[in-house]
């Protein structure tokens, strides 16, 4: 970040491996200690001209509240003009969810009955935490988040997945007197500290699609676990920056199109899906989704919810949705 004059930055936001398709990093503190409002004007240098016009704004906030500001493009530089209120603030392209708001909800969701277990450790040192619910022999859903570390959509699903277990558990709802539910929410917690955006460091590793091979002590925890629960069903919640289309990959077809038939209708899964189908794709020996549904024969979906145009609580809502169609999905 430069300070270009008083009231006037220059921000470049990092990528560890410069690839455009997962630059979409924003995620800036800021601190009016006036007690006014102040003016901030901010040009953003993204430095990657294929994506720009994904990038024509941002969202000033913090938690569940964001606004949505209109910035101007000119080359790969956004400039936005925007008004801080008092107080500490956060400019981002997506909604912040970071370990402490993680730390925040694994709190609750303990609270509330669903056990915690620290499955391993990362690279870094940080544990590696699952979260579980519903009778052990069930047939069981296992749900994953956040391996791509800028994509905080897949956050604040599966926080309100999170949500929907502890109603279930408090209440010995219908979900969990069927299935076992298995959550990792935050698989890449060294990414997401460091600000990655696809690997779990500089030089890292790729966790969705290398980390189930041997090499990554987050990426080998999540394979232990994964082959100790041997799920029938695995989602794997992503985020990207497409505007218009979600993006769903599936394994098995008839479940894929049970399932969009199912959201159909929802007002907040209006967009397209955007995606294909992975049954024959060559097999990656790292890959999680090749392995939950090849070694596990899980009906496996990795789904995109795109930000623009939704807000946390329909961000929450998709989450909690997609949840309940998969398992109805799979209730066979
Ligand atoms: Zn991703």
């Amino acid at each position: 970040m430069e300070k270009l004059a008083p009231g006037r930055f220059l921000i470049h936001p990092w990528s560890e491996d410069g690839d455009g398709n997962y630059k979409f990093h924003l995620n800036v503190r800021v601190i009016n200690d006036s007690g006014e409002p102040e003016s901030l004007d901010l040009q953003i240098e993204w430095d990657d001209p294929e994506y720009m016009e994904c990038r024509d704004y941002v969202l000033l906030g913090k938690g569940e509240q964001w606004e949505f500001c209109q910035a101007r493009l000119s080359g790969t530089i956004s400039t936005v003009q925007l008004t801080i209120p008092p107080g500490e603030w956060f400019i981002a392209l997506h909604p912040v969810y970071d370990l402490e708001s993680f730390q925040k909800d694994c709190q609750h969701a303990v609270s509330i009955g669903l056990e915690d277990k620290v499955i391993g450790v990362s690279q870094g040192g940080r544990n590696i935490i699952a979260l579980s619910c519903g009778m052990q022999e069930a047939p069981a859903i296992f749900v994953v988040s956040r391996l791509h570390p800028y994509e905080t959509a897949g956050s604040w699903c599966v926080s309100e997945i999170l949500n929907l277990l502890c109603d279930e558990a408090h209440s010995s709802g219908p979900l969990v007197s069927k299935f076992r539910f298995v959550v990792v929410p935050m698989p890449n917690p060294d990414g997401v500290a460091s600000g990655c955006c696809k690997l779990s460091q500089r030089g890292g590793t790729d966790l969705c699609h290398e980390g189930a091979a041997p090499g990554d002590m987050a990426g080998e925890a999540l394979a232990r676990l994964l082959t100790a629960v041997k799920p029938m069903a695995y989602l794997d919640l992503h985020g990207w920056m497409y505007r218009n289309h979600d993006g769903l990959s599936w394994s098995h077809d008839t479940e894929r199109d049970a399932l969009v038939g199912k959201l159909s209708g929802d007002p907040v899964f209006s967009k397209e899906w955007r995606g294909s189908s992975w049954a024959k794709k060559p097999d990656r020996l790292g890959d999680f989704f090749m392995r939950a549904s090849r070694d596990h024969g899980a009906i496996s979906f990795i789904v995109s919810p795109s930000w623009f145009g939704r807000d946390v609580s329909q961000m929450r809502h998709f989450g909690r949705a997609m949840l309940k169609a998969i398992c109805e999905v799979v209730d066979t």
